[in-house]
């Protein structure tokens, strides 16, 4: 008689952290579906190809881009699934 070790121990796979099948938005506090992104970059820091990417519901895509255009970066708005790989310089004078 030989005994033959369990296999047991292999859990579920895990270790991817973002759900993108159900996205929500990136507002502090808010626990909505994500319509849009908010697609951004810091022009101090970012080169033009950086594309920094928030998500937002409705309500809240407003408040997101007046929060980054108020510091002066360049925004663009697209609706949920676009990849936007630049977004233009403002034109702030
Ligand atoms: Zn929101």
């Amino acid at each position: 008689m030989s005994g033959i070790g369990s296999a047991d121990g292999l859990g579920s796979l895990s270790g991817l952290g973002a759900d993108l099948t159900h996205p929500r938005c990136s507002r502090s506090g808010c626990d909505a579906a994500a319509t849009n992104t908010v697609n951004w970059r810091n022009p101090k820091i970012h080169t033009a190809d950086r594309v920094k990417v928030w998500l937002a519901c409705d309500d809240h895509v407003e408040y997101l881009r007046d929060f980054l255009e108020a510091r002066d970066f360049p925004v663009l708005v697209a609706p949920l699934g676009t990849v936007v790989s630049v977004v233009p310089d403002r034109s702030v004078r």
